[in-house]
């Protein structure tokens, strides 16, 4: 692999772990959602990257893509499950890894939140260079179901390349047959999802996650120029755009912007989620998020 792609990557990797660390350590009970998205966010930036999505703070049901509008008012309360998604980009090479917590440490949802992660200790003990997908998914499902939980059948990990988030890969959190193989040279995450529910999720209303999504983009856009084509949130742009809201209405008319909804299960039912970042070389599997 090229020398200056493998320090990217690892770059990221490396900033998108501290920034997930980072993050938990501000969720504390009557904490604005807001602030730790933008401390984290900043936090980032600091270290010399960019963000590679807007952080995620998904609650309870809720299993993805809930970040903070501008001005949103939402806290954390005790007891909250929250799934907490972020990660690094270095020149376009991303990482993406992610945790769950229980506001103020309640302990409701241990059995839950080691599911997801044991599920994906076990996947990458597994991992290796051409590995089926779906065997992939059977460790991880096998884990979760092992431990009196659902895997979310409809989410789950994915390839990644340079400014690219989720690429044609997908690996899902159940066998679910493909023979597919992992190709060396290949950057992928791993995300097991455990439910106490059904385990299928649907879109719930708009989030305020957003995507360039047309197939000509306008390079003079400078949403565009930003972003290129990485999720971002109305909150970045509202000191590139001054009418941001008219600038979002009319792109996603035009279909050249996308809109992420919340994902979630159904009312009732608790997710959790564990994530990391994976380098799959011929000779080495790299966990960047480690
Ligand atoms: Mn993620
Ligand atoms: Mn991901």
């Amino acid at each position: 692999m090229d020398p200056y792609e493998k320090s990217c990557i690892l770059k990221a990797g490396k900033i998108g772990k501290a920034a997930l660390e980072f993050a938990q350590t501000l969720i504390e009970p009557g904490a604005l959602l807001l602030d730790v998205a933008e401390k984290t966010e900043t936090f980032i930036r600091q270290e010399g990257a960019q963000p590679s999505f807007p952080l995620n703070l998904s609650i309870n049901h809720e299993a993805a893509h809930y970040t903070p509008f501008p001005n949103d008012k939402k806290t954390f309360k005790t007891g909250d499950l929250v799934k907490v998604d972020i990660g690094a980009q270095v020149d376009g090479f991303i990482s993406d890894n992610a945790a769950t917590v229980e506001v103020g440490g309640t302990g409701n949802y241990s059995n839950l939140i080691d599911s997801s992660r044991e599920a994906l200790e076990a996947a990458l003990k597994v991992l290796r260079p051409n590995i089926p997908i779906g065997l992939i998914g059977r460790v991880i499902g096998d884990k979760i179901n092992s431990m009196g939980f659902k895997p979310v059948k409809n989410l789950g990990g994915h390839g990644i390349n340079r400014f690219d988030l989720h690429s044609r890969i997908f690996i899902p959190n159940y066998d679910d047959g493909n023979g597919a193989t992992i190709t060396p040279g290949t950057v992928i995450a791993i995300e097991p999802f455990a439910s106490t529910g059904t385990g299928m999720i649907h879109n719930g209303p708009g989030g305020n996650i957003y995507i360039m999504s047309g197939t000509k983009q306008d390079k003079r856009d400078p949403v565009y120029g930003a972003f290129n084509m990485l999720p971002f949130a109305e909150r970045w742009i509202t000191s590139l755009i001054p009418d941001h809201s008219a600038y979002l209405r009319k792109m996603m008319g035009k279909k050249q912007i996308s809109q992420f909804p919340v994902l979630k299960e159904h009312n009732g039912a608790m997710i959790s989620q564990a994530e990391h970042t994976i380098l799959v070389l011929a000779d080495e599997i790299i966990v960047t998020t480690k």
